[in-house]
Formats: structure tokens, C-alpha cells, sequence
């Protein structure tokens, strides 16, 4: 039985990963002794992704014990984990300490193993075409929760992700403060010390928060979900666009590339009798002329719809998606067609909603 100075010590503790290392600096500074313990403590947290602070060897145990008193190191709960047998993409559906689920997942490959990670539970922005979309945005996740999808990950797999994707659940953009702090942290040598050409953020185009994110310059890539040629076609799949254009995002686009020295995709799903005409992609090439985007630090991905329950929508046939590909490419535009991951076990983009 815990006495009641035990309980209160207890729920008075604090998630280390919601803490920036500077946060977690001033919170030790009277515990820790020495200042190189900081570096150790950082190492532990982020780089050997000890899951309990027992593991902190190279600290003194009387440390070891006032840390755990402190924090703690993990929130989220596994309560289901499935893996691709086509492609060994597997999926994670984490349940939080309010008992709310989100998913993310880890893609494998011979040269790099990249993870794609939620920022909220539901999205806000409601696609017609995306299952994230169907579940009622409840909540952003904190900057923890981000960061231990990736860690959690790491742990499981015994594997090294060195490639971040902002592509699962929820608007990035409309999470700004805690993914610009995950993001010093995935950057950082200390910490993640992941490369910023292999994180991609991912956004609807919530412009004045692509433009923050350009004058903050991390340098990572940015990929912006256009969708549509005109503004008709884009209510009707993203009818809550907050009021941003097809013109305000490609403009905002640009100023991401000008600022950044980075690259541009432009996602644009693929659906069969929406938007996959060849007058669409005609339309396109010249939306990306006007907008002054064909240069080769732009690439446009195709992704062909991929199936969700209770959508009217379908996958165009394999030639309309080359025709469409095609087309773009004799405009001298860099296009590729997005290879679906995970596909038997709905851990493919636009499936992570149940
Ligand atoms: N909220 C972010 C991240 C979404 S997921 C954004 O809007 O960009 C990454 C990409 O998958 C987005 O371009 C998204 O529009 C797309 N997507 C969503 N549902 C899809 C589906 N059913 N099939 C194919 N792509 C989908």
C-alpha cells in the first residue's frame, strides 16, 4: 500500500518527453549534480530509448531513484500491432493515458526504415477521401506523444528509423508549437539526430503556418495535398479548406522553397471520374507554370485512391494513372506514382482511421 506522500509524489510526476532538453535541463538542475549528467540523462532518453530509468547506469542510483520519482519515460500503450505480409509494413494503434487511440507506422526498407506518425486524434479537416477524416477530432497530441510513437517504434522493431513522416492522423500544421519542438528534436545530434531531408511534414496547406515553418528555415521537406485543379473540385474532397486557395497554397509553396533551400511535393490523390481526366492533368502542369513551380526541387506524388470504408470514391485504372503521370512528365514536371505500403493491413495513407 503506497501512503499518501507516496500517492502524491506519484501523480505530481512529470512526462520527460514533453520537456525539451532545455525544459528537462532546469527541471534536474538541482538533482543533478554535475552539468555533463544533463548529456547523459538526453543520451539515455533518446538515443539508447531506455524505457525505465533502472537502465541509467552511469548514474548514481540515488539519481536513478529521484528521476523516477520526477517523471516517467512512457504513456503510450501498444493494444495492437499488425504487419504487412506483402510488405512487412507494420501498423501501431497506440491508446493514451485518456484512453483515446491513434495509429502510426513503420515502413521498412533495404536502405532506410522511416516511420509515419500521427500529430492529433481525429483530424479537423474531414477529407471526403481519408479515414482519418471520419474520426472526431478529440485532441492535438503533446510533444510525448509524438516523439514515443517513434521511440515505441524503435523499441519493437529493434531497428534504427532514420526517415519521418508527418503523414498519419491529424493536421501537423494545426499542431504547430509541439511539432516544431519534435522537430528540434529529431534534428538534433544529441537527440535523434535524424537528417532533414528524411523528414517530411505533411500538410493540407494551412498557409500562414507553411510560411512560419519556412521563417523557422529546420530545412526538412515539405509536402503540400493540393488534390484538385480548381477550387470547385477541392471543396467537394476538402470541403473545410479554411478559407486557403489552391493559388494561397502553390504561393506558399514557393516561399517554403525560396526560404529553405529545401524541396516541395505536391501530393495530389488520384480518384477514378473526380480528378484523374487528362484535362486535369493538363490543368496541373500549368497551375505548377503559373505558380513558377517547375524547377527540380519540385515533385509532384501521384496517389492513386486508396480504398476506405464508406467512401463513394474509387481507384482509377492502372492506365489513366500512367496517362495522368504521363502527361505531367512531357511538361517537364518530376512525378512520381506513390507504391501503396501496407495495403492488407489498412496501414496505407488515408487508412489510418480505425
Ligand atoms: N493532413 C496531412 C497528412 C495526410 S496523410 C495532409 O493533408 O497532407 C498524407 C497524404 O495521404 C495526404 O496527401 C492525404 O491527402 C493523402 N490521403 C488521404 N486519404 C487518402 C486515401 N484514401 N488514398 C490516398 N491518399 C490519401
Amino acid at each position: 500500500m503506497m501512503n499518501c506522500m507516496q500517492l502524491s509524489k506519484q501523480n505530481r510526476r512529470k512526462y520527460i518527453l514533453d520537456m525539451t532538453s532545455a525544459q528537462l535541463k532546469t527541471a534536474v538542475k538541482s538533482i543533478i549534480g554535475q552539468d555533463y549528467r544533463i548529456n547523459q540523462i538526453i543520451e539515455w532518453v533518446y538515443v539508447k530509448r531506455a524505457i525505465s530509468f533502472e537502465y541509467f547506469t552511469n548514474l548514481p542510483k540515488e539519481l536513478r531513484e529521484q528521476l523516477s520519482e520526477r517523471f516517467f519515460l512512457r504513456i503510450l500503450k501498444t493494444v495492437k500491432k499488425e504487419k504487412s505480409v506483402i510488405d512487412g509494413t507494420t501498423r501501431y494503434t497506440f491508446q493514451t493515458a485518456d484512453k483515446k487511440y491513434f495509429f502510426a507506422v513503420f515502413l521498412p526498407a533495404k536502405d532506410k526504415n522511416s516511420v509515419c506518425i500521427s500529430s492529433q486524434i481525429g483530424c479537423p479537416v474531414m477529407c471526403a477521401f481519408c479515414s482519418s477524416g471520419k474520426v472526431k477530432f478529440t485532441r492535438n497530441l503533446s510533444r510525448g506523444e509524438i516523439i514515443e510513437q517513434i521511440l515505441q517504434i524503435e523499441n519493437d522493431t529493434k531497428e534504427k528509423v532514420s526517415g519521418v513522416l508527418f503523414m498519419g492522423m491529424g493536421e501537423p500544421m494545426l499542431n504547430f508549437n509541439n511539432i516544431t519542438s519534435v522537430l528540434d528534436s529529431l534534428l538534433s545530434n544529441k537527440e535523434f539526430g535524424i537528417g532533414k531531408r528524411h523528414i517530411t511534414v505533411s500538410s493540407v496547406g494551412i498557409v500562414p503556418l507553411i510560411k512560419r515553418l519556412a521563417d523557422g528555415n529546420s530545412g526538412i521537406r515539405l509536402a503540400i495535398s493540393i488534390h484538385a485543379v480548381d477550387e470547385k473540385q477541392r471543396k467537394k474532397l476538402i470541403p473545410n479548406n479554411f478559407g486557403f486557395s489552391i493559388k494561397d497554397i502553390l504561393n506558399a509553396g514557393k516561399y517554403y522553397l525560396k526560404k529553405t533551400n529545401s524541396r516541395l511535393t505536391i501530393e495530389y490523390v488520384l480518384i477514378k471520374g473526380i480528378n484523374n481526366s487528362a484535362a486535369d492533368a493538363h490543368k496541373l502542369a500549368r497551375l505548377l507554370k503559373q505558380h513558377n513551380l517547375l524547377n527540380p526541387d519540385v515533385q509532384v506524388n501521384l496517389i492513386p485512391f486508396n480504398p476506405i470504408t464508406d467512401a463513394q470514391f474509387q481507384t482509377p485504372h492502372q492506365e489513366s494513372i500512367q496517362k495522368f503521370k504521363n502527361i505531367l512528365k512531357l511538361n517537364g514536371i518530376t512525378v512520381n506514382i506513390r507504391q501503396a505500403k501496407g495495403t492488407d493491413i489498412n496501414a496505407a495513407c488515408g487508412q489510418l482511421g480505425h
